[in-house]
């Protein structure tokens, strides 16, 4: 290592989103989180998109030519991936859901949308699961070729295309019965559920997403929507395709019921009970857990978490979240960003952390733990082989989260998208 010529200074090297050459270089931070666990004296050879090599410094037998970026004070940790997102919607305190749906041209939020991309790779999310367009149609299609092609900056997408409801249960709702309106997800029942997930998929789903409950009960209550058999339709056509599917839940029959008809993944899962997540444990269910997004409504609604007593919502979700963790339900990542602002997404992890997750199983939940579930290739763990999707932050976000804010470099397939 100490043959090799050290270049003081991160701004040496500089490549922009489009360049074609690029010449192969190494960093060298005081600490790298590889996806698993931390490791010191490390560093990590990047060649065109990939991660050349990864190890210790004094193993590394490359050539005394390698551009070396030394990163003091720093940690290295693999692109982060937001486990639920909706990049085409934007915090409600801004515009309400109902008026993004029905007021909103879809010309204008696949604009709005681009810029959403941009702002989450720039705090370090190089890849982005999807959960539906909520209204915009197959329109993520489109935006995951731009940012593919290097068009327009953004992550490595995962999508789930319009996502599935059952007739009647889903928004907007505040109109007249008699009268039709574009909705924010699409309808299905019975039979037709086989038609719409292959249609889904025709429109480039790379997985798909079903509402197993919603509030459409007695009162505006959360209540179970499909049958065990309805949802068994729409995970056996979409398994045959090779594709997942993820389940809205949050009541315990919505999810008890997802989890007879073999999903593996589910989002939200406030009102579950212990017995719930035993069940998840044992079928192996991964949780996405969105605290930030309940957090972010009773926002909106008037909370002020510094002033007032924790509304009844917060409070089942800390309970219900401790309940997922002392079952040991594998936790994922995502905060449904887009209810809340694109490019604070590190809100979701402080607060798992807050709700008694260590910053190192967050850490881990939000890359390579991530990537497993959601069977993404080739990200979430430094590894030699996998895109370098990296990202540089100052000080030790497994001591510290809040460190996940102070964002230095963000490289995505190799280009260094941000150098500050
Ligand atoms: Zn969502």
């Amino acid at each position: 290592m100490k043959a090799f010529y050290f270049i003081l200074t991160l701004c040496f090297i500089s490549f922009t989103v489009q360049s074609q050459k690029k010449t192969p270089y190494i960093l060298k931070p005081d600490r790298i989180f590889d996806g698993r666990a931390m490791h010191t004296n490390w560093i990590v050879k990047v060649n065109q998109d990939t991660i050349a090599y990864v190890g210790s410094a004094n193993n590394y037998k490359g050539t005394l030519k390698d551009t070396i970026i030394i990163l003091k004070g720093m940690t290295l940790i693999p692109g982060m991936i937001e486990g639920h997102g909706h990049l085409f919607l934007y915090p409600y305190n801004q515009k309400s859901w109902n008026d993004q749906v029905l007021k909103e041209s879809q010309s204008y939020r696949v604009v709005r949308a681009t810029t959403h991309a941009k702002k989450n790779v720039l705090a370090g999310f190089t890849s982005f699961r999807d959960l539906g367009t909520e209204g915009a149609g197959y329109a993520d299609f489109g935006l995951k070729k731009a940012i593919d092609e290097g068009l327009i900056i953004g992550p490595r997408l995962q999508i789930s295309s319009k996502a599935i409801v059952a007739t009647g249960s889903y928004g907007p709702k505040d109109v007249a019965p008699e009268i039709t309106i574009p909705l924010g997800a699409e309808e299905a029942d019975g039979e037709n559920l086989i038609k719409v997930v292959r249609s889904q998929i025709r429109a480039g789903a790379d997985f798909i997403k079903v509402y197993a409950d919603y509030r459409w009960g007695k009162n505006n209550t959360a209540a179970p929507t499909f049958s065990v058999k309805e949802l068994k339709l729409i995970v056996n056509t979409a398994n045959s395709s090779g594709r997942q599917v993820a389940a809205h839940a949050s009541t315990a029959e919505g999810m008890r019921r997802a989890i007879e008809a073999g999903i593996k993944i589910i989002e939200h899962g406030d009102g579950a009970t212990p017995e719930i997540f035993n069940l998840m444990a044992a079928k192996k269910v991964a949780l996405c857990p969105t605290l930030a997004a309940g957090y972010s409504i009773e926002r909106y609604k008037g909370w002020i978490p510094e002033k007032n007593k924790p509304p009844k919502r917060i409070l089942q979700k800390q309970k219900s979240f401790a309940q997922a963790l002392k079952a040991g339900v594998t936790i994922v990542a995502g905060g449904d960003v887009g209810v809340f602002e694109h490019g604070n997404n590190v809100l979701e992890l402080e607060m798992m952390v807050a709700y008694g997750m260590t910053p190192k199983a967050v850490l881990q939940s939000v890359t390579a733990v991530n990537a497993q579930v959601f069977d993404m290739p080739k990200v979430g763990e430094i590894k030699i082989g996998n895109y370098a999707d990296l990202v540089v932050v100052k000080g030790n976000p497994t001591k510290n989260i809040n460190d996940l804010r102070n964002v230095k470099m963000v490289i995505k397939g190799g280009d260094i998208v941000l150098n500050k």
